[in-house]
């Protein structure tokens, strides 16, 4: 099994091997900005392709997506859409396994990403011969698998799931008595088990974006905004996730953002989200919850390095040559087509049950 050690060599090795780009709000002047957002809502006309965006992407690529009929979402909506429309392209802005998800589920259409580079530490702290390996040491649980994984580790698993439906999924399986075990983030895995009960074995990975959330920062912040909301991505510390409140997902948390009666809010996950959460609750106030103190060297800060990689510019740039395309191969697209396909069944009957 990947310990905490080998994720952060294999994450520190991964990025120090990246020429990550500047964000186009640094590179790019206004009226550039406008001739590259004008090119590119053209160019998804001409290649029919929908752009499908995630929330920790920049604004910049959010608003496109919103302008331009594609959707911003979190990576269950991402999936979902993408199987939903009629467009032959879909180019999703995010990480990695979003592109591969969006493949999985549309093997028939092209599935195009501004940079193929975009990973994700979950991602890369679990390798599939050694998850395979833990899998295959315990027969007796069933696999329950994050979202946040390569297409391989999804074909060994009997369930995906997203942070919207974790605790559904594996409060359903102890229901029937199931022991679960779970990869690859631990702080999600102590979260759900924490909820559920649930019987369940954790794999040892970590993002490192939410990890850096502090909850002696938060408290702190609380200090001098004492009537201020906490909002918890549940891929954060249980310390960050006890001072929360509100924990969920992406989409959880907006909704959290609108229906509570705060007004201003301390918000511990990818700070991308902060345009939606204003979009829907435009008179309060967000700020990025404290991640590791004054004078820290942390390489996320609030936002995700692979998340940062998508741009205008490699955007326009795909879109003009059609480079960056995901491939997943037959045999490990068939496997893992079956988890997911579970997943969106039960999400489809848990909206339908709740009404
Ligand atoms: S924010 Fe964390 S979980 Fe999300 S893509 Fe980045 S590293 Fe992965």
């Amino acid at each position: 099994m990947t310990t905490s050690t080998d994720t952060q060599r294999l994450v520190e090795s991964h990025l120090d091997g990246l020429q990550l780009p500047p964000s186009d709000t640094d590179n790019l002047n206004p009226a550039q900005r406008q001739v590259l957002r004008e090119e590119i809502k053209a160019l998804l006309k001409a290649k029919d392709a929908v752009l499908v965006a995630h929330y920790y992407t920049d604004p910049e690529l959010q608003s496109l997506a919103e302008e331009t009929g594609g959707c911003v979402s979190d990576s269950l909506e991402m999936a979902r859409f993408g199987n939903a429309h009629s467009a032959q392209t879909l180019v999703v802005a995010g990480v990695k396994f979003m592109g591969e998800t969006a493949k999985i589920l549309n093997p028939e259409k092209r599935v195009l990403m501004p940079t193929l580079e975009a990973t994700c530490s979950l991602d890369l702290g679990c390798p599939i011969d050694d998850f395979s390996a833990f899998c295959d040491a315990h027969p007796d649980h069933t696999v329950v698998v994050y979202a946040n994984t390569s297409a391989a580790v999804k074909a060994r698993a009997d369930w995906v799931v997203t942070s919207s439906i974790a605790v559904d999924v594996v409060d359903h399986l102890a229901g029937l008595g199931e022991k679960v075990l779970w990869a690859p983030d631990k702080y999600l895995g102590a979260y759900v088990q924490k909820t559920t009960g649930a019987d369940m074995l954790l794999w040892d990975g970590a993002c490192i974006v939410h990890e850096e959330f502090k909850a002696r920062g938060i408290l702190d912040l609380k200090r001098q905004y004492p009537d201020a909301g906490v909002l918890v991505h549940p891929e954060s510390p249980e310390s960050v996730v006890a001072v929360a409140d509100a924990v969920g997902s992406t989409s959880q948390l907006i909704a959290a953002a609108k229906d509570l009666p705060h007004q201003q809010f301390i918000v511990a996950t990818d700070r991308g989200i902060f345009y939606k959460m204003q979009q829907a609750a435009p008179n309060k106030t967000f700020m990025a919850a404290p991640t590791a103190g004054t004078g820290a060297t942390c390489r996320s800060c609030a936002h995700c390095p692979w998340m940062a990689m998508n741009a205008l510019e490699n955007l326009a740039q795909v879109l003009r040559s059609g480079d960056q395309e995901v491939f997943v191969d037959e045999a490990t697209r068939v496997l893992a087509m079956k988890p997911l396909q579970r997943m969106l069944d039960f999400s489809a009957e848990l909206k339908r049950s709740r009404g």
